[in-house]
């Protein structure tokens, strides 16, 4: 499949159907997989041979969507988990240990955000902000001896900051450790951060990928580029045995294409557990089939609403990195040269009581704290999300009682600016 163009690969990669065999995948709803003899089922414990024992580690199902999702992304192998926290959690703490140091753009997620400052930080392992714009020189500053992974996301939720990958990279190579993006907003099919330079990419597969708002799930997917071996010293839970397989060494047995992926399922899934069940991969693969026809439409919308309330009067500023004005403009140009996702901000003139009319005002878009699926969605953070926060930390927190956080669906634009232009109206 590799040979193909994205859009094939959305559509058929990752499982090819034998003779009378079924066409779409099937979902394998079993929890525990049947052997003829014990050696067989024991070859499968100490990692010999492939195949699947039980599904808190590995289900057929999961693994031809994370196939096809490894493709999408050019990567050597990937995996299913429970979310997008799951997918991050496993991605960095599969190289971090209690006493290891992760460098993170500041500019990220909230969840993510909590997950690294602050549950992670209980395990021991620090994490030191930096701003997406810092120079080399800034990022340099923010490495420490016990640095084991930088991570950014290629387009921030709910910033709209662009990451620029190859700055990036190139610090985290110099360090020799590997950069991990959340590469959620834009998909594989506005923007691959492997051919950029990222080791690991990971996703929110409950945003564009399902892109139905049907089915929470995340993925990690490793470009199977990073040498690990060339770091031993950095990374001894891939480079040194593991005393709960036998004393299989990862990064030895599997390589640099298989060791990531197959520590983090054959470890962190047996212990943790954070699998996406096979009914949510199949709803998820549906997503994956259209991927590549609903991004663009997408971009379409969320660039055309952008534009439209640029122009508005009752509308202080917009944030969209297509629009030429933006700070990210040139960025996005190189990195996401399709457009990036359907997701645009603004903030209204009139702050709180003017968005409270608007929101009320809509008809099609729907309020709700998801984004990335089929339906418009908006969102005022002030009177939701952030509502235990004073106007001044507001501010602070970049999210002005004003602001309109708006998810453009798949619907049509001019409905969509029409459904606006009232709410506006109405303020
Ligand atoms: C939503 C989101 C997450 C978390 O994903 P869940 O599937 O909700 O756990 C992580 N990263 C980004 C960029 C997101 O938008």
């Amino acid at each position: 499949m590799s040979e193909y163009k994205i859009s094939t690969k959305c559509v058929q990669a990752g499982y090819t159907p034998g003779n009378g065999e079924p066409r779409q995948i099937p979902i394998i709803q079993s929890t525990t997989f049947k052997y003829d003899t014990s050696e067989d089922m024991g070859k499968l414990f100490d990692l010999e041979a492939s195949g699947y024992f039980y599904s808190r580690l590995q289900n057929p199902t999961n693994d031809y969507v994370a196939a096809k999702i490894a493709q999408l992304e050019g990567g050597a192998a990937a995996m299913l988990t429970s979310s997008g926290q799951a997918a991050n959690f496993f991605a960095l703490f599969n190289i971090c240990e209690c006493g290891s140091h992760i460098v993170s753009s500041s500019s990220i997620y909230g969840g993510t955000f909590n997950l690294i400052s602050v549950t992670m930080a209980k395990m021991g392992i620090e994490v030191t902000f930096v701003s997406p714009d810092c120079t080399p020189k800034e990022l340099d500053a923010a490495f420490r001896d016990n640095t084991r992974a930088v991570f950014g996301e290629t387009i921030a939720n709910p910033a709209l900051t662009v990451l620029d990958i190859e700055k990036f990279a190139k610090a985290a190579h110099e360090h020799g450790v590997p950069l991990v993006v959340d590469n959620t907003f834009p998909t594989p099919v506005n923007c691959r951060p492997i051919e950029w330079g990222a080791d690991i990419v990971t996703h929110s597969t409950t945003k564009y990928m399902d892109g139905h708002g049907a089915a929470v799930g995340g993925a990690i997917v490793d470009s199977g580029r990073f040498d690990w071996m060339a770091h031993k010293d950095k990374f001894p839970g891939l480079c040194t045995p593991d005393e709960s397989y036998h004393g299989i060494t990862y990064a030895e047995k599997f390589g640099k294409e298989g060791a990531f992926i197959t520590k983090c399922t054959a470890q962190l899934m047996r212990d943790l557990g954070c699998i996406q069940s096979p009914q949510s991969a199949y709803i998820l693969n549906l997503g994956l089939e259209s991927l590549h026809v609903r991004m663009p439409r997408h971009v379409e919308n969320g660039q055309a609403v952008a534009q439209f309330l640029e122009k508005h009067p009752k509308v202080s500023y917009v944030n969209y990195p297509g629009l030429p004005g933006n700070k990210y403009y040139e960025t996005a140009r190189k990195y996401l040269p399709n457009g990036g996702c359907g997701v645009v901000s603004f903030e209204l003139k009139g702050g709180r009581t003017a968005a409270e009319s608007f929101m009320r005002n809509l008809k099609l878009a729907a309020i709700e704290t998801h984004v990335a699926d089929a339906r418009t969605c908006c969102l005022n953070p002030a009177t939701s999300t952030h509502r235990q926060m004073t106007e001044e930390q507001l501010r602070e927190a970049g999210v002005p009682s004003g602001l309109v956080r708006m998810s453009c669906g798949l619907e049509d634009k001019e409905d969509l600016i029409a459904d606006l232009e009232h709410a506006l109206e109405a303020i």
